[in-house]
């Protein structure tokens, strides 16, 4: 169990979970890799018995996670997309999701060519920035709403408040995949959403080096921490010893990391946003932005990631990839290093090309993930390639 929020997040993020090590006054957490731990007799030992089921590092991950999301309880997965298929192991067959348009990827190819099939579950998607299309779409069988914000690749912004408001009023499951944001730009559980998840690959991992991910529960509710647990187990979707602790280093850095992701993309959004090839900037921060005052009021900063749409379609957005010099074309995001990929191509050629279209992600889009190198070199990286 994490402790509430008494200190602030930068004190959390690099005590909360982590004592010194009673037996050696270790200050920082020891990656423990023993798979077994011995008991006194049958039954009795010192709360840990078998690593699947708890593991000393994993465990100081997720009571980390959990406090840095101000809530209950923290599993620590071995991806992103793990702590998504675990969640949606919560429903059972002929439950309805409703699930924001713009998802990630992954996701998608989870839920319509993994879970409807294996699982008999149904999803329909709808653009969640309007509340009208969630309450038309709900069902008497919907028993999960699946939002992220902002959304991957167009960076539209849901109201958390308001999701989670009507998810309680009708008794549905309410979840947030806050990977986008982090928690020290975004708490879901603090508008009431039930619980988070995260691609701890992103942000919270911070440099691109490993693949994890993190659910964190907000409320304490028994029934539902021990069904995670139950499925967690049974399924064995965990975080190493070796990644929980490179976790557990980079959180420590992820307050200061954020803040210059955020100051960096605001910088990089102003400065091409009227410039002659780019027909578009989207970022939460700019004025322009449709849920640019959603954003202000439910976001500390507006993140790192920011979406362009380059004049010339397909043809010139692919030769000004491929020209970026600092930005590397690559898929992925929230690292300490910038990043640039085309949706079309990359991260969303998974999706049919009319369902894209549909929600907006042209072959004009890029998007980057800006990293912590110096402002001017990054614009001076983009000025070039856009030449
Ligand atoms: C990357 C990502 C995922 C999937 O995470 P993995 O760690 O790659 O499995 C899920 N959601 C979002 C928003 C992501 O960006």
């Amino acid at each position: 169990m994490s402790k509430k929020n008494k200190e602030g997040f930068e004190t959390r993020a690099i005590h909360a979970g982590q004592k010194a090590d009673p037996t050696t006054g270790a200050v920082m957490m020891p990656i423990y890799t023993s798979s077994t731990f011995e008991q006194e007799s049958p039954g009795v030992h010192k709360g840990y018995d078998y690593s699947r089921s708890i593991n000393p590092t994993r465990k100081a991950f997720e009571e980390c996670i959990a406090s840095l999301e101000n809530g209950e309880v923290g599993f620590g997965f071995s991806s992103g997309v793990a702590a998504i298929s675990a969640c949606v192991e919560l429903l059972s067959p002929g439950d309805h999701v409703i699930a924001m348009n713009d998802l990630y990827g992954g996701t998608v190819r989870l839920f319509n060519e993994i879970k409807t099939l294996s699982q008999g579950i149904e999803v329909t998607y709808v653009d969640m920035t309007d509340m009208q299309n969630v309450l038309e779409a709900k069902t008497d069988k919907t028993k999960m709403i699946f939002v992220e914000t902002p959304t991957n690749p167009l960076l539209r912004v849901v109201d958390l408040a308001a999701i989670a408001d009507f998810a309680k009023s009708e008794k549905i499951l309410s979840v947030c995949d806050n990977t986008f944001a982090s928690p020290y730009v975004q708490q879901p559980l603090n508008h009431g959403i039930d619980i988070v998840l995260h691609s701890a690959t992103k942000y919270l991992g911070g440099h691109s080096d490993l693949i994890a991910g993190a659910l964190v529960i907000g409320k304490k509710d028994d029934a539902l921490v021990s069904r995670m647990a139950n499925i967690v187990n049974s399924l064995g979707p965990i975080t190493g010893a070796f990644d929980s602790y490179l976790i557990l280093r980079s959180l420590k850095t992820l307050a200061v990391r954020m803040e210059r992701h955020c100051e960096n993309a605001l910088a990089i959004a102003k400065h091409f946003e009227s410039h002659k090839e780019i027909s578009e900037v989207i970022y939460p921060g700019l004025s322009n932005h449709p849920q640019h005052d959603l954003a202000s009021k439910q976001m500390k900063g507006y993140g790192g990631i920011i979406s362009m749409n380059i004049k010339g379609g397909l043809e010139k957005s692919k030769s000004f990839l491929e020209r970026t010099k600092i930005f590397a074309l690559a898929e992925s995001l929230g690292g300490v290093e910038s990043l640039i990929e085309h949706p079309a191509l990359m991260t969303h050629a998974s999706l049919p090309k009319d369902r894209r279209e549909m929600i907006g992600i042209s072959d004009g889009l890029v998007r980057l993930s800006v990293g912590l190198e110096s402002l001017d070199d990054l614009v001076e990286d983009i000025e070039q390639a856009l030449k």
